[in-house]
């Protein structure tokens, strides 16, 4: 009978996971010849959140949990899950029921019989989220789809079901700063794509705050295109080609009317200018050396304190 492996990231999700797992649950009782595990992942929650999945555990026997020792963030605990699952399907999804496990059996539909290695959802509305945040993500969206060529898909969620062959895929790329959407869309391979109308959380609140987004999204467009090193070099070199226009200026000036002594202002604004594209082009290439610096330390994306069985 072929294993679905079910992989639930959670960080202070104590409210949110006795309805979600009563939800799964009843999913997963209509999914017929597929047997079904599901692994929850604390991701150093300071709340309850562990004891109830021990709890849960206890109560279903297709439940099986991970403990991180500390919050490792969302990346980390999928990985783990990935990892830990050994079905012949993954999926991955929300502990706060913004994942709809009804669409689960669509998905897996989707992988077993029609082809496809990998189900994604999208939504198509934001509903629920505060304007400035859904501008900011289009924004995002479009920028890193213009400057990578691994394409992003507006509104794809995390909630995904791959194929084992999807999984190995993405398990065979060991890089410490992981930036799943992109990794996802890396990997190649056919995806069929479900749409569905946004959920608000059924408990508790959102872990993302805009500083946290915005951290996010600069790890995406790092980790998915040097772009902005070229960028860099290519304004050091507009800024040098201007300097050298305006020298030359200043030395047919100097020649023809001997007055230098002007022009005091204008130096001091092309002094700061250049400071600033200085340190802009410093700061991009410091972005990427700090993400070596942190592949090449080879630390563990997760240490785990404690799982069951
Ligand atoms: N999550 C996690 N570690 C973190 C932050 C979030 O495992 O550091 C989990 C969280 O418990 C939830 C999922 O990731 O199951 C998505 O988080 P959230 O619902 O806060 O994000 P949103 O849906 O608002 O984008
Ligand atoms: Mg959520």
């Amino acid at each position: 009978m072929p294993l679905l492996s079910l992989v639930v990231p959670c960080y202070n999700e104590q409210e949110a996971l006795y309805p979600f797992m009563a939800e799964l649950a009843r999913v997963i009782s209509t999914l017929g010849d597929v047997q079904a595990e599901v692994i929850f992942v604390n991701d150093g929650s300071s709340d309850n959140t562990l004891p109830v999945i021990r709890e849960l555990a206890d109560q279903y026997d297709c439940v099986r949990y991970i403990s991180f020792s500390r919050n490792f963030g969302k990346e980390s605990a999928m990985l783990a899950g990935f990892e830990a699952a050994g079905g012949d399907y993954v999926a991955v999804m929300d502990a706060d029921l913004q994942d709809p496990p009804a669409l689960l059996p669509e998905m897996l539909r989707a992988v077993r019989e029609e082809g496809f290695d990998c189900a994604g959802t999208r939504r198509t509305t934001r509903q629920g989220e505060p304007p400035i945040r859904s501008f900011f993500a289009r924004m995002f969206y479009r920028l890193i789809n213009m400057v990578s060529r691994t394409q992003l898909v507006d509104g794809a969620r995390d909630y995904k079901l791959l194929s084992r062959k999807a999984v190995d895929a993405l398990l065979s790329m060991p890089e410490y700063n992981r930036f799943s959407k992109g990794l996802y869309e890396w990997i190649g391979f056919r995806t069929k794509w479900i749409e569905f109308e946004n959920v608000e959380r059924v408990a508790g609140e959102t872990k993302w705050s805009f500083w946290r987004l915005f951290k996010y999204s600069l790890e995406g467009i790092v980790a998915f295109t040097t772009v902005p090193l070229a960028l860099a070099s290519l304004l050091g070199m507009l800024c040098m080609l201007v300097a050298l226009v305006i020298i030359v200026c200043l030395c047919v000036r100097q020649i023809l009317w001997h007055s230098s002594v002007d022009g005091w202002t204008s130096m001091v604004c092309i002094v700061v200018l250049l400071s600033g594209v200085q340190l802009f082009c410093v700061g991009i290439i410091g972005q990427y050396i700090s993400k070596m610096y942190l592949e090449i330390k080879r630390r563990p994306h997760y240490i785990i304190a404690e799982q069951s069985e």
